[in-house]
């Protein structure tokens, strides 16, 4: 790499230190009417992502991760979709906020990386210029400044010989190279917060690798919140400080990202590791998968939505079928939280382990 963020003007402000929050999520919820009901794909949703940290949003598919980043980004039709409480960006309150202010804070203040780099970049235009009119969108440069500066991102995101490279279109490029380009797009007006949504899922298992890579080091040079939405709780473990896993639209648990993965506490979290392989595996284990099917989102399980999957919830009974659990602190884990009904979640679950 030749170029680094120092070398660029930064919109971040000088008061901005690693650790503040950038995003306050507070009580959200999202709901889509239909014909069939409403959709409630968010409920009462709570979190902050903070400079200089990487936040997971981890759970099935219909769990509301992906669903509640758009709304940061405002990118639901505001006529199609309910959405109370509050989100606030750097501090800007933006549900309710109009199209013309998302439209100012999407890649100043916000960015985000797809799944699909291919959906995000312009087919028919060359990469350099799609990054050179984001750069301009916002700057007063001239073209030729703008297209240095998209040159200098490429080479930041490690595409080799990045000014030849500038000049072709994105079907020229290779996944990975598509991957890269688009976070170079993401964070080419140095935002505070970027948001990958799936970001490896399409990639190979290598080239995976080298985007999770890329995007720490892009965090470190940038020194931006980071947003990773994912299923793949391996990515969790190489790439996240913070975790908070989703499950049927509500936060489940959260907490350190390590400390969930090594000592899950809240059933769901636990189910979820059971159902992957991990490197102490014996090869011929069994894996366990979660019984049963997530909740229909227009008919969520009364309670604890949950409870129709859980194999704990016998030990606890009705109160997880009659009240939904509230977020509490994990008992006898700092820093943790949990939205369950046991007494005592970690023993429980280690027991569970034990028995297997
Ligand atoms: Fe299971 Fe009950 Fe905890 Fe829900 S509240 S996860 S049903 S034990």
């Amino acid at each position: 790499m030749t170029a680094t963020a120092e070398q660029f003007t930064t919109t971040m402000g000088e008061a901005s230190q690693a650790g503040d929050v950038v995003l306050d999520v507070d009580d959200l919820s999202i709901a889509f009417p239909t014909e069939e009901g409403l959709v409630r794909a968010v409920s009462n949703l709570t979190y902050q992502a903070r400079l200089g940290r990487t936040l997971a949003i981890v759970g099935e598919s219909g769990s509301g991760k992906s669903v509640s980043s758009m709304a940061v980004l405002g990118l639901h039709n505001p006529k199609r979709t309910q959405i109370t409480g509050s989100i606030k960006l750097d501090g800007q309150e933006l549900v309710g906020a109009s199209q013309a202010t998302f439209q100012k804070l999407r890649s100043t203040t916000a960015a985000m990386v797809f799944q699909d780099p291919q959906s995000s970049l312009h087919p028919f235009h060359k990469v350099g210029r799609q990054i050179a009119e984001a750069y301009r969108a916002h700057h007063s440069v001239s073209k030729a400044v703008a297209q240095k500066r998209a040159v200098e991102m490429l080479d930041l995101v490690g595409i080799p010989t990045p000014a030849r490279r500038a000049l072709q279109f994105p079907h020229e490029f290779s996944g990975g190279m598509r991957q890269r380009a688009m976070i170079a797009l993401g964070l080419v007006n140095d935002p505070k917060l970027l948001i990958a949504d799936e970001p490896t899922t399409a990639l190979d298992v290598t080239v995976q690798a080298q985007i999770l890579d890329l995007i720490n080091d892009m965090q470190k040079e940038f020194g931006s919140a980071v947003i990773l939405i994912t299923h793949d709780l391996a990515v969790v473990a190489e790439t996240a400080d913070d975790i908070l896993v989703m499950y049927a639209g509500r936060g489940v648990e959260k907490g350190d990202a390590k400390e969930v993965l090594s000592q899950p506490s809240h059933p769901y979290t636990h189910g979820l590791l059971q159902s992957i392989p991990s490197a102490s595996d014996d090869a011929t284990a069994e894996l366990k998968a979660i019984r049963g099917a997530p909740p229909s989102l227009l008919n969520l399980p009364s309670g604890c939505s949950f409870h129709p999957r859980c194999d704990f919830q016998k030990l606890v009974g009705a109160a997880c079928i009659d009240t939904l659990p509230e977020w509490r602190p994990t008992p006898g884990l700092t820093g943790r939280e949990l939205r369950c009904h046991l007494e005592d979640p970690v023993a429980t679950l280690q027991n569970d382990e034990g028995a297997k």
